[in-house]
């Protein structure tokens, strides 16, 4: 059969051959481990020290995989991208945030989104992180079973009370939002909560989704489980299932805590995992699955799962997700196909998103093949502009 992913003429329609070329430079650095490394720890100290890096910064890593740093400036790449039928999803990611106040600033920018899309095709979700609308101790404490002190209950009860401001603008909005996950020893907090969120507003349809590691073994059952509630009760199950991005903190808190880690022993019991929880969801009407991923063969295990159980490509329960500046020869060819596909937009301060571009830079160095890949892709595609040149 052929791999509609090879088409590189489809997947680097919308890049000029300067950002061809600045694609090219960056994965062949961050492909090398020790650069990566040196790298983040100079940046890290110059941001600290106030030296003057934040245009280097601007003109490599962060225009590579941000928008920009307000959502206005993310307008241009958002049509750009949805000229060929990909969508856009403006990810406010400033991270490592821990005041009230910082808080609160990312449940107005998540509200203001909400209004901001609402009547924009290019963008159909919403997403914030759990950590982004509370402090990560509160989250700890609740997941692993310890009692709040007085001041961290009312903490929590503003988280609550935010996380219940969104998915009341996004059901009113008619604007599905996606929430984030995070590190295992906080996220039961977030999953409760967000289990509650689906029961009010998921009853016609998925409007909140929650998302899935599924390196950690224990979230298929959490999954079927989770769906015997909805269908008791009568709501939606939405769910973006992902592999997990934490996989070597998990391992080192597991082994320094003493606990079974979370995280399943091999690539292929997380791919496994991976497959039977995309399987389970598109097996059943009252599920809606966003396939965050950059997989190719979860991808395509997605696209025949639509075809077997009769699913248009552009069914509103069925979505696949990929992040800006990484595989646009999944994105693009799929969308090229007709398939529901976007791309997660990050965007804000160039020092706030550090933690996030770090994460990207480390992930395409210790991910196997995936940086390889990508300047595959990018040498053919060059080579194929220099003769049709
Ligand atoms: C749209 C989108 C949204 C995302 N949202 C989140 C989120 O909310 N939370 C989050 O944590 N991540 C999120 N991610 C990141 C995601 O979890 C992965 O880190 C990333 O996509 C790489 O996985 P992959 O499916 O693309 O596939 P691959 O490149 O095939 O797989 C790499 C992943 O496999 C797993 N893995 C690798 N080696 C092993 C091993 N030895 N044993 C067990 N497992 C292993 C790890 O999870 C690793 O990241 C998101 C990704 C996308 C595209």
């Amino acid at each position: 059969m052929e791999n509609i992913f090879e088409n590189t003429e489809v997947a680097f329609a919308i890049k000029k051959d300067s950002e061809l070329e600045r694609a090219y430079f960056l994965f062949k650095m961050i492909q090398k481990e020790p650069l990566v490394r040196i790298g983040t720890a100079i940046t890290n100290f110059a941001l600290k020290a106030h030296m003057p890096v934040e245009h280097l910064i601007r003109a490599t890593v962060f225009d590579h995989f941000c928008g920009g740093v307000t959502e206005e400036d993310c307008m241009d790449t958002i049509e750009k991208m949805y000229s060929k039928n990909v969508h856009s999803i403006l990810d406010y990611s400033v991270e490592g945030k821990e005041t009230e106040e910082q808080f609160d600033l990312a449940l107005e920018k998540t509200l203001k989104i909400l209004d901001f899309v609402k009547e924009k095709d290019s963008i159909p979700f919403a997403v914030f992180k759990p950590t982004g609308f509370g402090r990560f101790e509160v989250y700890r404490k609740i997941t692993e079973n310890e009692e709040l002190l007085n001041d961290e209950q009312e903490e929590w009860n503003r988280i609550e009370a935010r996380y219940e401001a969104v998915a009341k603008k996004a059901f009113d909005n008619d604007v599905p939002l996606l929430i984030d996950a995070e590190e295992s020893w906080m996220q039961t907090a977030a999953d409760d909560l967000i289990e509650r969120l689906m029961e009010k507003y998921n009853k016609e349809k998925a409007i909140v989704f929650g998302t899935l590691q599924m390196y950690r073994w224990d979230r298929l059952e959490y999954l079927i489980h989770l769906h015997e509630r909805a269908t008791d009760k009568g709501y939606h199950v939405g769910m973006k299932l992902v592999r997990g991005a934490y996989m070597e903190k998990e391992r080192e808190r597991a082994e320094e805590k003493g606990y079974k880690s979370p995280i399943c022993t091999t690539k292929q019991r997380t791919d496994d995992n991976y497959d039977a929880a995309v399987i389970y969801m598109m097996e059943h009407k009252n599920m809606a699955v966003y396939a965050g991923t950059h997989n190719e063969d979860s991808s395509k295990n997605l696209m025949e799962l639509a075809k077997k159980h009769d699913v248009a490509k552009d069914d509103p329960r069925m979505w696949f997700g990929q992040l800006y500046g990484m595989s646009d020869h999944i994105t693009f060819n799929l969308a090229n196909a007709g398939y529901n596909v976007s791309k997660y937009l990050p965007f804000g301060p160039v020092r706030d998103v550090m933690p996030y571009l770090i994460r990207r830079a480390e992930e395409n160095t210790s991910v196997a093949g995936q940086t390889s890949r990508e300047l595959k892709l990018l040498k053919t595609e060059r080579k194929r502009r220099k003769l049709t040149k």
